[in-house]
């Protein structure tokens, strides 16, 4: 057989983009700005260009970016990582999950993997011959059901994959979370990947509660981040992980062999560009406006916010508009709407009719506007 994904047809994000611009629809589907990224960054990449940083770069990630990295992470979180053993800059977070996975499971192993989950996850364990043991968030708050994680942990268990703030329902971990989080894995000895593209977009005055606030977790966590999604440039695709010294050399085997090393203009812009700390401190708040100003327009639909504190996405319940399947309602909207949203049941290995569908409202405020506009016509 030659598929070694059987079930996997291609990504929801890459559908639906495609039917937008197919039927020139405007898209709060797939997670990316519309608006325009930071000019300064744009001009260091250039400069970095014409000044000749154009061969390779070390394979971990140019030195001067993993320690301005370590430096971002002391403040933000108070633990010192060591760039040179810990930090790993990667073609973004996807890849950065990717090889995690990849470091660490074996054929017959298990992970626990949260639904609705990233559609990345669990083909990434399935690639590896590994097993998903997937476990549903509690509707409406999508909470962990810590019970449920005790329960379904087995001697096969290697890892459990979280996300905080969450793709995609914007749910974010509580510190009591990393408390439960912390006495599983240290009692059953797990790896944690944790998926923390979102870093900076944890609204309502709530602090992200990243795994780097939690030296044992650490240990044995490799942790995962994004640099398109804190500057507005998910098509650069770079990121980064963070993970303990030990795993982290596993790590690097696996990432020399693919990747081995990044765009190197794009590194040296990003070292100093990290020297602007307002740029990500400001990036939460600046966020929050758009998703209160989506909030305030869908409150004149029937649409049914399902609220969250995080991430660029909002789910909405359609239950009062339609009975259809999200699937089918998220054409309809595309077709006859004009408006492109992404249905929840992505997000599930096995179909599920849970009529919820993901906007995203990282886009100026005219397409929001336009975009509700649409909806109620
Ligand atoms: N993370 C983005 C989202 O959730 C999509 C990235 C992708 O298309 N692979 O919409």
């Amino acid at each position: 057989m030659l598929s070694k994904l059987p079930d996997v047809g291609t990504t929801i994000f890459t559908v639906m983009s495609q039917l937008a611009l197919e039927h020139q629809a405007i898209n709060l589907g797939q997670g990316f700005p519309d608006f325009p990224m930071s000019s300064e960054l744009t001009n260091l990449v250039n400069k970095a260009m014409q000044d000749g940083h154009n061969q390779y770069v070390h394979m971990n990630g140019l030195p001067l970016l993993t320690q301005r990295i370590a430096a971002k992470i002391e403040k933000l979180y108070h633990t010192a990582v060591d760039a040179a053993s810990q930090v790993t800059v990667t073609p973004g977070g996807t890849y950065a999950i990717y090889t995690a996975l990849t470091t660490i499971l074996h054929a017959g192993d298990e992970v626990i993997v949260f639904e609705p989950a990233y559609d990345s996850y669990i083909p990434n364990i399935e690639i590896n011959g590994a097993k998903a043991i997937r476990i549903s968030l509690q509707f409406p708050a999508y909470n962990i059901p810590w019970h449920e994680v005790r329960q379904q942990v087995s001697p096969r268990t290697k890892a459990i994959i979280i996300n905080s703030p969450h793709n995609p329902t914007g749910a974010v971990l509580t510190a009591a979370d990393m408390q439960e989080l912390q006495a599983i894995a240290e009692a059953h000895d797990l790896y944690i990947i944790s998926d923390e593209v979102y870093e900076h977009l944890v609204f309502d005055g709530i602090e992200h509660q990243s795994i780097l606030r939690y030296p044992a977790l650490l240990q044995r966590a490799f942790v995962c981040f994004s640099f398109g999604k804190t500057y507005h440039c998910t098509g650069w695709k770079i990121g980064y992980c963070v993970s303990a010294p030990a795993l982290m050399k596993e790590f690097r085997k696996v990432h020399q062999f693919n990747c081995f090393s990044c765009n190197a203009p794009v590194q040296y812009a990003l070292a100093e560009y990290l020297l602007n700390e307002d740029a990500y401190l400001q990036l939460g708040s600046q966020m929050q406006q758009k998703r209160d100003y989506l909030r305030t327009l869908m409150a004149a639909t029937p649409f049914e916010l399902i609220p969250s504190h995080g991430s660029y996405f909002e789910c909405y319940s359609y239950a009062a508009i339609s009975n259809e399947s999200d699937k089918d309602f998220v054409m309809r909207l595309t077709k006859e709407k004009g408006v492109v949203a992404i249905p929840l049941s992505a997000f599930y290995k096995e179909a599920t009719d849970n009529k919820v569908v993901r906007f995203c409202f990282a886009k100026k405020a005219e397409t929001l506007k336009t975009a509700v506009e649409k909806l109620m016509h």
